[in-house]
């Protein structure tokens, strides 16, 4: 085979370059973990390997025990981590080791800030992996020969992780992966034997497959059994310890930080199964990316089968990462069949259940770490009000909201908290929705809520507005948004109905009605107003306006809906529009009216350049009338 001919010099992806100068100084501090990336690797390749030989034994049997070996070198300042594991080939090198494929990665990247401790925790939700080695080597080289059941080349790597790398075509005997760091001058302490068994130790004891080492400076040079070498969810609870589970955690997500928690379980019986879940600390940069990995990695029988397995749980705990092995399942289970098998789909509502108890726990117990996590991931949990009737009534007391009671935009309060203040004859919870949390707490609807003492949730995700709709009640009060046309509050004073007072107010009413007949369906004397002159309100049946913005900008067609105008009888501008002779200075005055009250609610008004002219020529009048006066 001629090598000299074959070796090429490719340039890194863009992204890849980014990533490395990044990774180099943000993570410098912790610069320990690239050991554990590459014995993660490593396992990985193994797990493959074996999954690859359920249907071909003969990939498995020239070398059929498959281990990790780290060899130090001291007098080379060097370090190798090899396996026998599945191996690349030349373009599975060249496109692993060069490229990211995750998608999304150019803008994640754009987030980085140039400040240390922030742009690792950003990394660490990215996941660092094989270019980790980057931080404490000046040149990396990976030799690599596929599993193949017919002979082929070996390929070797070669980078200095400045923008560059080589590929070249090698004879190569063994199969699997070696890759090997020549340690930074500044970095020898990773070339002693005993500190790389400390960090195997402390990283990587819960790796399934044995990860041995040797090294020169060893009295006697055989490879030592360092780690446990059994798969950790295996083991029985007791017999784990917190911090191996929070490293588990680490080599199967990548991720750079501790969970929030977990939850182990064996199921026994008509269906046998392990499970080992874990809520991250952090949102990874893709949790909004419908198409972004997801999902469990699926063992059967302790063989890995198969990453990412996004069928075991709802899409709503898309952020849960773990293990499930299985004893049932078969062993040539495919993504197909999984779709297909009886047994999923009570796998996957007892997995999910596991979760949201998890969670429960986790709110009872911990609120701290709870608050955290919604704060992380409270806009996809929520999704599970709408999606999950069977968990429904648990997720609901999960929800966090902001209310007018704290005053604050922090979402911090469950709806226990919120019926635990409600006032004796209250049977409804209140709710005002609008595309900020600004907007929410300063809008009119509130006013007279405000001034009865009652407590109105306010709601300003995006996925809010299904929410409220998906819950419908908590606890035998019914949800009620605070912007819909027939707003009853508790201890109303019932002499004062809304009839009583627009029959009062009619030829107001009626004149404000024509004037502005195009854009309002009615004109109503408000109950609900305080300080501000008038509110726009939804009809019981129309659809809210924060949704018919949301479902507009998605480009859905909605037949036109006008809103009902409710005015503030005792505000002096409607005392001033009730008074006013002149027909187009009340025109006018109508009209800015209802702009300002939709504006107040977050809404665009459809012809902005109108009420500007109006306002205009009103102030004018104001200045005339100052001059003249
Ligand atoms: P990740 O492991 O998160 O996918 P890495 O950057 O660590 O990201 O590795 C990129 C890819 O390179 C892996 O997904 C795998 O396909 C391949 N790879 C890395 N190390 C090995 C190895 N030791 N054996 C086989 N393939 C490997």
């Amino acid at each position: 085979m001629s090598t000299a001919t074959s070796r090429e010099t490719l340039g890194f992806q863009t992204e890849v370059r980014q990533l490395l100068k990044l990774m180099i100084h943000s993570l410098y501090s912790n610069k320990e973990i690239f050991l554990r990336e590459l014995i993660s690797n490593a396992s990985d390749a193994a797990d493959k390997l074996r999954f690859e030989a359920l249907a071909e034994p003969g990939l498995l049997s020239e070398d059929p025990d498959l281990t990790i070996r780290i060899e130090s070198d001291k007098d080379n300042n060097s370090v190798t981590i090899s396996d026998n594991g599945i191996g690349m080939s030349r373009d599975e090198l060249v496109e692993h080791l060069g490229t990211i494929a995750r998608s999304g990665t150019a803008e994640f990247l754009q987030q980085m800030t140039g400040d240390e401790q922030k742009d690792a925790q950003l990394i660490g939700q990215f996941g660092v992996g094989f270019y980790s080695a980057f931080i404490v080597a000046d040149k990396v080289v990976v030799e690599s020969r596929r599993a193949s059941l017919t002979a082929n080349d070996g390929v070797r790597w070669e980078s200095d992780g400045e923008g560059e790398f080589t590929v070249e075509t090698i004879e190569r005997a063994e199969r699997g992966t070696s890759v090997t760091l020549h340690l930074k001058d500044t970095e020898s302490e990773f070339a002693e034997p005993f500190r790389i068994e400390n960090l195997i130790r402390k990283y990587s004891d819960h790796i399934a497959f044995p990860v041995t080492l040797s090294g020169s400076a060893d009295e006697d040079d055989s490879a030592k059994l360092v780690n446990a070498a059994t798969a950790l969810w295996t083991r029985s609870r007791s017999d784990v310890s917190d911090d191996e589970y929070k490293e588990f955690y680490k080599h199967l997500s990548h991720d750079f930080s501790d969970p929030l928690t977990w939850s182990h379980n064996r199921v026994e019986g008509k269906r046998e199964y392990t499970s080992l879940l874990y809520i991250p600390a952090n949102a990874p940069f893709d949790l909004w990316n419908r198409e972004a990995p997801r999902g469990l990695k699926l063992y059967v029988q302790r063989v890995f089968i198969m990453d990412e397995a996004e069928q075991f749980l709802p899409m709503y705990l898309r952020f849960v990462k773990g293990v499930v092995d299985s004893s049932d399942l078969p062993l040539n289970v495919s993504r197909e069949l999984l779709q297909q098998n009886p047994e999923l789909s009570a796998m996957r509502g007892a997995l999910a259940r596991r979760v949201v108890d998890m969670l429960t726990k986790m709110a009872g117990k911990s609120t701290d770490d709870y608050r955290k996590f919604w704060k992380e991931f409270g806009q996809v949990l929520k999704e599970g009000v709408v999606e999950d009737d069977a968990n429904k009534d648990k997720l609901a007391k999960l929800l966090r909201f902001a209310t007018t009671h704290t005053g604050n935009p922090e979402q911090d309060q469950s709806l226990d908290d919120y019926v635990g203040r409600c006032g004796e004859g209250q049977d409804k919870i209140y709710y005002i929705l609008a595309d900020n949390h600004a907007t929410a707490a300063s809008s009119p609807h509130l006013e007279q809520l405000a001034d009865k003492g009652i407590e109105v949730l306010l709601l300003s995700d995006r996925i809010d507005p299904w929410v409220v709709d998906g819950l419908a009640e908590y606890d035998g009060k019914s949800l009620v948004d605070v912007a819909r046309e027939g707003l009853d509050l508790p201890e109303g004073d019932s002499s004062v109905t809304q009839d009583v007072m627009d029959d009062e107010h009619k030829p107001l009413l009626e004149k404000v009605s024509k004037v502005l007949e195009d854009r309002v369906d009615a004109v109503h004397v408000s109950t609900r107003l305080v300080s501000s002159p008038a509110c726009v309100v939804a009809g019981e049946n129309e659809l809210n306006p924060q949704l018919r913005r949301m479902l507009e900008a998605s480009g859905q067609e909605l037949p036109d809906a006008k809103p009902i105008l409710e005015v503030n009888i005792k505000h002096p501008l409607v005392e001033r529009l009730s008074a006013e002779t002149d027909s187009g200075r009340f025109d006018s005055l109508a009209h800015i009216v209802l702009d300002h009250a939709l504006l107040a609610e977050g809404s665009q008004l459809d012809d902005p350049a109108a009420y500007v002219k109006r306002m205009n020529s009103l102030l004018v009048e104001l200045d005339s009338h100052a001059g003249s006066g």
